[in-house]
């Protein structure tokens, strides 16, 4: 397996002119990301990932978690690398420094989690809970909570989990049928502070690091149901369920009742432990409440939302991982003839297709970054900008844009592995090389967090639907001075660039209108069409950057680093020529393509 390296010339790049940056670092509160703490940091995880957490991917998927004794043990190597982790500060990078955070962009914590989730993403996942953890009791959680688990997980001293998932409740959450049962007298039971107190009954399937031998105790953020509560969504509660008990003070009391039953045998990730949980096998798992009750499901959106950009990141981390894999192998594999000078025994890279795939795999990843760290600028916007107008637009935007970046990054990041497979040949397919594992472990990420399907609905329904579709029309009203100023120049690249683009985003348009209007005639023919949709959005917007980028690097190319800046060109270009190409096609299918979906009965299938 080909070591990580983190690709700090594109990450750089994108930080500053996709995520403008410059201009982050000069919001309220951010004073600290200066351009050398930001270079600082961005070397310093650069090889934390490469020496620390990348060598350890192959032992993690050949080993694997496991549960001995009512304890998980993660792989050999997996524990220590998070102690340093924890020790280097790394966890804290983007919280509030009230709770020992460092208060850094959320744009920069984006670039280093890229380089976690490539290094390594089954080890990775354990903070990326934490973070969610953290942002659902930041919002929801009452002072007591805060004051009593913010600390930890902030530092990462605890981490987090999320338990949504039942037997009989995967994307249908509200079929939940976990329970709470309020504790009628809570004086005298461990870990009491009185009033919303109550025991959780009930088992979690699928539930990522739901046990670990990193810390000393797991902060569960589960979902029940409050005994007498409706059915359905609205009658779902959260609740924060200590591993162990925490004392008043903030030390640690007795085993809470929860306690992993069982790991589940997985295609990939399997340095990750995923978990059965049963809680309350006994006296009742105790745990308190975070916000109101039956408003569970809003407060784990806060949860959810961050996860969906975090599995989003997933996406691209192993995309990354998997590009490196294919590049290194295509320069060292030696095959057949150049088919345009005859010459002899030439490495596969000088075969055209060969260069086709690998431009296909650093063109789709390059687009990732830049749609990761646009959606990341934008939380940065929205929690840091001192005008309310500002702020409630980039929160707009990050909320269009957060079920096409999870499933956009992840759709994406699948095919780059696949694609990184084909490179190797029959080697791809050989589990020594390390490029099978990566195929591997992206296949989990369109599935987790809420299936890449529902994402689709979410955006046809929520988010376009909804105010008719309104914030997706500005949106595409945003991105089309770029296309302009793409087409108007005199450089062939980007003209053609800019044209593609143009015809992308009238493509969207249309697409978008249809999907308003469709929706009213017959919502089955809209859903049939969401999954295409969500694509068309997710390519024209990354087409879209990736122009901008394109921009920068023309523009840039005086300033040396010029192969840098060519290749920044060209890689763009390939984009547009690949893949916003498809525009017209995908939107094709979002308007005619439910007929079959819709016509056939289900034995006809
Ligand atoms: C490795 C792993 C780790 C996980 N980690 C966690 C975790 O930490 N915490 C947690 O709570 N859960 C976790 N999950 C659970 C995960 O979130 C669910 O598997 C996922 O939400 C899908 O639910 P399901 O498996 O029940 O599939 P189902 O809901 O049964 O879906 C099956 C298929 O039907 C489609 N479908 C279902 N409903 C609809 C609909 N209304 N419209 C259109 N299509 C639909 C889906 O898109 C999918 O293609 C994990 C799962 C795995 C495999």
């Amino acid at each position: 397996m080909t070591e990580y390296a983190a690709p700090l010339d594109d990450i750089r790049f994108a930080l500053r002119h996709v995520a403008g940056f410059d201009a982050l670092a000069k919001l309220p509160g951010y004073e600290e990301a200066t351009p050398d703490v930001l270079d600082h940091i961005l070397e310093e995880a650069g090889k934390f990932a490469a020496e620390v957490v990348g060598p350890l991917n192959r032992i993690g998927d050949e080993e694997g978690s496991r549960l001995e004794n009512g304890v998980v043990r993660t792989p050999a190597g997996f524990k220590d690398a998070y102690k340093s982790f924890v020790a280097g500060g790394w966890n804290s990078v983007p919280f509030a420094p009230e709770y020992g955070g460092q208060g850094l962009p959320w744009t920069l914590n984006a670039a280093v989690v890229e380089m976690w989730d490539a290094a390594n993403t089954a080890w990775a996942l354990c903070p990326m809970l934490t973070v969610g953890a953290v942002e659902a009791l930041s919002a929801h959680g009452t002072p007591e909570q805060q004051r009593l688990y913010l600390p930890k997980l902030v530092s990462g001293e605890w981490t987090g989990t999320m338990n949504l998932t039942e037997p009989q409740a995967g994307s249908d959450v509200g079929a939940l049928r976990s329970r709470a049962v309020r504790v009628p007298d809570a004086r005298g039971v461990p870990d009491a502070r009185g009033g919303d107190k109550y025991r959780v009954f009930g088992q979690k399937i699928f539930i990522t690091y739901g046990d670990h031998d990193y810390t000393d105790n797991v902060v569960h953020l589960v979902l029940a149901r409050i005994e007498g509560a409706p059915q359905g969504v609205k009658g779902i509660s959260l609740f924060l369920v200590p591993k162990v008990l925490v004392s008043q003070d903030g030390s640690l009391g007795p085993r809470n009742d929860v306690r992993p039953v069982s790991l589940e045998h997985k295609l990939g990730i399997h340095g990750s432990p995923t978990c059965v949980m049963a809680f309350g096998e006994n006296e009742g798992a105790l745990g308190t409440l975070i916000g109101r009750e039956n408003d569970g499901m809003a407060c784990m959106f806060t949860m959810m939302n961050n996860a969906r950009f975090n599995v989003g990141m997933l996406g691209l981390g192993t995309a990354e991982r998997a590009w490196q894999q294919a590049r290194a192998f295509a320069k060292e594999r030696v095959q057949g003839r150049d088919i345009a000078t005859g010459e002899n025994n030439v490495a596969i890279i000088r075969h055209p297709d060969v260069r086709r795939m690998l431009l296909s795999m650093k063109s789709s990843t390059e687009a990732m970054r830049a749609l990761a760290y646009y959606q990341a600028s934008r939380f940065d916007i929205a929690k840091r900008h001192p005008e309310d107008a500002a702020r409630k637009h980039a929160q707009a935007t990050a909320d269009l844009l957060t079920p096409v970046m999870k499933a956009w990054c992840t759709d994406t990041g699948c095919e780059v592995a696949h694609t990184g497979v084909q490179v190797h040949g029959g080697m791809g397919f050989i589990e020594e090389t390390g490029a099978a594992q990566h195929m591997r472990d992206a296949r989990i990420h369109p599935i987790y967090e809420g299936t890449n399907g529902i994402q689709a609905n979410d955006l046809m329904g929520r988010k376009v639907q909804r105010d008719g579709g309104e914030e997706a029309k500005a949106f595409i009203g945003e991105m089309r001075p770029a296309a302009a100023e793409l087409a108007a120049a005199s450089d062939a690249d980007l003209a053609a660039i800019g044209k593609k683009l143009a015809d992308g985003l009238d493509c969207l348009g249309q697409a978008t209108g249809w999907i308003v209007d469709g929706g009213k005639r017959d919502i089955r023919v809209a859903a049939a069409g969401a999954v295409p949709y969500l694509t068309l959005f997710g390519n024209v917007t990354a087409g879209w950057l990736m122009g901008r980028e394109a921009l920068a690097a023309a523009k840039a190319s005086a300033n040396g680093n010029a192969r840098f800046y060519e290749a920044k060109r060209k890689t763009a270009r390939f984009f547009a020529d690949h893949v916003l190409v498809r525009s017209r096609g995908l939107l094709a299918t979002v308007a005619d393509g439910a007929d079959a979906v819709v016509a056939l009965a289900d034995d006809q299938f």
